[in-house]
């Protein structure tokens, strides 16, 4: 279907989505807080709060390790959360436990990535898909048959399919009946994680199709989990871009890829490689990987890669390349004081470097080359080097952050609405004392 189409059937939808069916508010899953090993928890979700309204697909994307699939696993209570409300309908589902969470249970259900392994090969189809109803004692046995027949009918398997085990389907196949299963108990609400990313390309739309056909016949809600952003753009009508635990934007399907607010979602979207080899782009490189969820930053979780990170007012004239090596240096000096590793070792790692740097004498000329820093930056990296060499790369980094960091080290973004559909990204620089995203990428 081309984006044209999409959003037209997408607004025609629009209608009916008015009702909200699952109000989440400052949800936290935080694994491991009471390990042995370390005191951090790891913060897979850290403070989310949307809604999903009834007959709607919410789109959520990230890149890998970002807590999307945490997320998703709390909403159908796969995951107990930390803190926060689910709210479905009149039942906040973090408080359920026993016999009331079976019950709701039959309300939400997940389709997986991998129909392989969500399969059980000892069982045929046709027990597989009842094993639900049995479970919940569903009405009859006979109705359950019945039930059993209806929904092969409905995912594009057929009656005679009943008694065949799942090695003998293709990985397409075998994911209908993963969906067939995931709604024997007529849920009105999926979470479906990353539903096609197993499948071969040429499977991936029939699937896709068959998600969105059963969607309109049954009235279904779904979270839709992907990394791969033309499946999310093709099914979702909103899309909500995560990173480390936090949304960074969540909007209108069409109008986020058209024109993202967020600086992640610039440089996510700015990743999907460019069908027109000709075509300009604003392409952004991220430097290095997202920290560890264990360890997130302060302040906003993309500021140690954020390609329109705020600076402090006095260096705001400083050159671009000079003040970009002086992010570098400060992540080289967070992940080094993160981990146990060398500094050469991380310094190699962040920057791709080949040359056997073995001191911070050479990191900061490998990092600083031939930018000319202004005498206070060049004081600052004095002392950061006098720092490290004296054992002390806590002292470092923290001497670089109250000297150089800006809100974006220190403060909590707050939401801010970015258009009149209601699209909202976390962001500083949406306060009206600083340049918008759009503006900083404009001017450079
Ligand atoms: S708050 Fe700062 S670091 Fe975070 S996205 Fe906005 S500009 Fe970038």
């Amino acid at each position: 279907m081309s984006n044209e189409n999409a959003t037209v059937e997408r607004e025609q939808r629009s209608t009916t989505t008015d009702d909200v069916l699952v109000s989440v508010r400052d949800l936290k899953k935080h694994y491991g807080a009471d390990s042995l090993l370390s005191d951090d928890p790891v913060k897979a979700v850290d403070g989310v709060s949307f809604d999903i309204h009834r007959g709607e697909t919410l789109g959520l994307v990230g890149e890998s390790g970002c807590g999307k699939t945490t997320l998703g696993r709390t909403l159908v209570r796969l995951e107990t959360a930390t803190s926060g409300d689910v709210q479905f309908g009149d039942t906040d589902i973090t408080t359920l436990s026993g016999r009331e969470l079976k019950q709701w249970r039959r309300n939400a259900q997940m389709v997986f990535q991998d129909p392989d392994s969500s399969l059980n090969e000892r069982m045929t189809v046709g027990e597989l898909i009842r094993d639900p109803l049995d479970v919940h004692d569903w009405k009859t046995k006979a109705k359950r048959d019945e039930r059993v027949r209806e929904l092969l009918e409905k995912v594009g398997l057929s009656e005679k399919h009943y008694f065949r085990y799942p090695h003998q389907f293709s990985g397409g196949q075998r994911q209908r009946i993963g969906i067939a299963r995931a709604l024997a108990l007529e849920p009105d609400f999926l979470v479906l994680d990353e539903p096609v990313s197993a499948l071969d390309v040429s499977v991936q739309a029939k699937i896709l199709n068959l998600l969105r056909d059963l969607q309109e016949d049954l009235g279904l809600t779904y979270l839709l989990i992907a990394h791969d952003l033309s499946v999310v753009r093709h099914l979702a009508d909103r899309v909500a871009v995560m990173y480390l635990g936090h949304i960074m934007e969540l909007g209108e399907t069409e109008r986020l890829f058209e024109s993202p607010s967020n600086p992640y979602t610039h440089s996510l979207l700015s990743a999907i490689p460019e069908p027109d080899p000709y075509a300009e782009t604003d392409r952004i490189t991220l430097r290095g990987a997202p920290p560890s969820p264990r360890n997130p930053p302060e302040g906003c979780p993309f500021s140690t890669r954020c390609p329109m990170k705020i600076r402090p007012e006095e260096y705001r004239s400083v050159d671009d390349d000079a003040w970009r090596a002086i992010e570098e240096l400060r992540e080289i000096l967070r992940e080094r004081v993160r981990t146990d590793r060398s500094i050469t070792v991380i310094a190699r790692e962040l920057l791709g470097l080949e040359t056997r740097i073995s001191d911070i004498d050479e990191i900061t000329e490998e990092v600083f080359g031939d930018v000319e820093l202004p005498p206070e930056l060049a004081t600052h990296v004095d002392r950061v080097v006098e720092d490290v060499s004296d054992g002390n790369p806590e002292d470092a980094r923290r001497y670089l952050k109250r000297e150089v960091g800006g809100p974006c080290d220190t403060d909590d973004p707050d939401y801010y609405t970015v258009d009149d559909e209601g699209r909202s990204s976390y962001c500083h620089r949406h306060a009206p004392e600083y340049e918008s995203p759009a503006a900083t990428l404009d001017s450079e």
